[in-house]
């Protein structure tokens, strides 16, 4: 018998009818013999009208202010997934972030997890109570009620579940797991039944966002099992069939019983790339371009620079879409005339494709198979990067979809191993 944490977010919450089925889940651990701590999101869609209350007050809103605001969505969740406890028979007990003592530093809206006192719940648990905590929520030093930023509960589950040593932490989706590529743009797409937390990471920072990124990081550094799987499932198939369901993302590669190559190719829309071009090819060049652009707080991605010709080069990066046009207005007031660039262009109509999987460590050729397949499609590829474990390439957005599937097929993914 283990200690089991789940984790439901705001669509398995999303009404009344939703948290009694959790309930009736939760119960189920329960009475195999687990203690169990259950974290909550708030109910589907809340959080988003709490910030766009105070938005209606505050267009740019006070950011303690605004924690105080949008943390109040779990604190509904969390009572009401009790009484539904209670209500089963079960001994239940709410708590929300800041009354578990989960201390985080002080950076409204997007809080940091420092430490999590773990007596209160331990108690609870012993005592045969179902622990139920805010997802989302902490507290400062002085307080002060804090958020961990959108998607946070995962991160609140993640660190129960470290503090608490549990056996496995299952995160409890509106999906049954994290697959091979999206299967709206690749309707062949298969359920991974593990992948490890690297190619997580970058797939998760890629855009299959099944789990808020620092979750996977956190669990990653303090070596908890993680899981997700269908809250949409019926509450009272078989534990044993349930407790295997979905895709558990693993430590070490040798666990990984699907020996695959690739396990997922991730994509990304929200690209856009500017070239600077005609610079001079001497040091202090990268630092000069991308100085102003870091302290402008614009994040770059991918980066390259020709080897120069007569002494010039050209330099060309990538930003996030939604930083491209003040990223191009730091290069032209700031960077151009400076380092005398002959030229600053860009386009934000391309996006990032990337293969991931820890195969790729022991396999050569991969690279070449997928500029080739993207060749036979007639892509063009405009910028490329790798990593051990993943090939990312950069190409217009109108051949997205026709790259991810042409790729999935050429790799076929559809096939279980
Ligand atoms: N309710 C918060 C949000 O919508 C946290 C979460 O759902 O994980 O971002
Ligand atoms: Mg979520």
């Amino acid at each position: 018998m283990g200690l089991i944490v789940h984790k439901y977010g705001g669509t398995s919450v999303g009404t009344v009818e939703r948290i009694q089925s959790v309930a009736r889940r939760v119960a189920k651990w329960k009475s195999a013999g687990h203690q169990v701590v259950v974290v909550v999101s708030a109910m589907s869609g809340e959080t988003n009208r709490l910030i766009g209350l105070a938005k209606q007050i505050q267009a740019e809103p006070d950011a303690r202010e605004l924690d105080v605001i949008a943390s109040t969505g779990e604190q509904v969740t969390i009572g009401l997934l009790a009484m539904a406890l209670l209500q089963l028979g079960l001994k239940a007990k709410s708590y929300t972030g800041p009354q578990v003592r989960i201390l985080t530093d002080d950076a409204f809206t997007k809080a940091r997890i420092l430490s999590i006192d773990e007596s209160h719940m331990r108690a609870d648990l012993d005592a045969g109570t179902v622990v139920v905590v805010a997802g989302f929520q902490g507290t400062d030093d002085a307080g002060n009620i804090t958020t961990l930023g959108r998607g946070g509960s995962d991160t609140s589950a993640v660190a129960l579940a470290a503090a608490l040593k549990a056996d496995e932490c299952l995160i409890y989706t509106d999906v049954d797991g994290v697959y091979t590529t999206d299967p709206r743009v690749v309707p062949e797409a298969r359920r991974l039944r593990t992948v490890t937390f690297e190619e997580m990471l970058e797939m998760a920072s890629l855009g299959s966002k099944v789990l808020q990124i620092r979750s996977v990081e956190f669990a990653g550094k303090y070596k908890v099992p993680l899981r997700v799987l269908s809250s949409m499932t019926d509450p009272d198939i078989p534990l044993a069939e349930e407790a295997a369901s979905g895709t558990l993302i693993t430590f070490e590669e040798d666990q990984k019983m699907e020996q695959a190559i690739i396990s997922g190719i991730a994509f990304n829309r929200d690209e856009a790339k500017i070239t600077v071009t005609g610079v001079p090819d001497r040091p202090g060049i990268a630092y000069a371009i991308l100085g102003p652009v870091s302290d402008a707080n614009i994040d770059v991605d991918m980066i390259i620079q020709n080897t120069g010709a007569q002494g010039m080069t050209d330099f060309s990066f990538t930003v996030h879409r939604g930083e491209y046009q003040k990223a191009l207005e730091v290069l032209n007031t700031q960077v151009k005339a400076h380092i005398k660039a002959s030229d600053i262009s860009g386009d934000n109509r391309v996006c990032k494709v990337s293969m991931v999987g820890v195969g790729m460590r022991t396999h050569a050729g991969i690279a070449a198979k997928m500029f080739r397949t993207l060749a036979e499609e007639g892509i063009n590829i405009q910028m490329i990067s790798t990593s051990e474990i993943k090939i990312a390439v950069v190409v217009d957005e109108k051949y997205m979809e026709l790259a991810v599937r042409a790729l999935h097929r050429a790799f076929e993914l559809e096939q279980p191993n």
